[in-house]
């Protein structure tokens, strides 16, 4: 059974945090548990969408070689590391000490050239936005749907009280959540989709297999025109 094509609104408008409350749409169909499935693309020729990740900031060059990797062999993407960026000061919100979301996706968008398809911007600082009448909401990260740029925090990740291995773990699935929401994919309600929403908490981020359901998997392939 198909699930309900489901019609991606204006890019523009949109920006999905992780953990923002996006529910699945009306009749969308609940996939058994998986154990992870890769999604089965066809050959790199197709249409190899060039993904660059951003270090904003210092970040551990291993770490993002290490994403960069993980990204590359998961979605069939090309992956380039830009030379790091400060945080513009533009998206700094002094009363919490975060950096705003919704500033940071449209200073990478300005300031990413546009040979990339994708930007992702990588911080250890802590990034919001806002979440219903929360002003300022912590998140692990946020994208624009359907668009260009998205940002991720290890900030909530563990960076600082974590076994690495651990922290870089959630990172790779926090960044691929992420360039899944820039590549149209909403939030998905199945077991170990990396497309789940992480509902506040870093417990589903954990039992994520990092991996899109094959409901998400075909629905990229759909979107990436991979499939006709
Ligand atoms: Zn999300
Ligand atoms: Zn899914």
């Amino acid at each position: 059974m198909r699930p309900r094509k489901i019609l991606s609104p204006p890019a523009s408008l949109l920006t999905v945090a992780l953990l923002a409350p996006i529910l699945p749409a009306k009749g969308a169909v609940l996939n058994p548990p998986t154990d992870g499935v890769l999604p089965t693309l066809p050959s790199k020729s197709v249409t190899a969408p060039v993904v660059a990740l951003q270090p904003l900031g210092a970040v551990d060059p291993g770490v993002l070689a290490t994403v960069a990797g993980y990204v590359r062999s998961l979605l069939t993407a090309e992956v380039e590391i830009l030379p790091p960026r400060s945080l513009p000061d533009s998206a700094y919100y002094a009363p919490r000490h975060r950096y705003r979301g919704d500033d940071l996706l449209a200073f990478l968008d300005r300031a990413t050239p546009p040979g990339y398809s994708r930007v992702i911007g990588i911080t250890d600082r802590d990034i919001s936005v806002t979440k219903g009448l929360i002003h300022d909401w912590g998140v692990f990260g946020v994208a624009k749907l359907s668009g260009r740029p998205g940002v991720v925090s290890t900030f909530r990740l563990g960076a600082s009280s974590s076994p690495v291995p651990v922290m870089l773990a959630r990172l790779e699935k926090v960044v691929v959540h992420e360039i899944g929401h820039t590549f149209g994919l909403p939030h998905c309600t199945s077991a170990g989709c990396v497309m789940r929403d992480a509902e506040g908490s870093i417990g589903p981020v954990d039992s994520s297999t990092g991996r899109l359901c094959p409901v998400c998997a075909a629905r990229l392939e759909e979107l990436l025109g991979r499939r006709s």
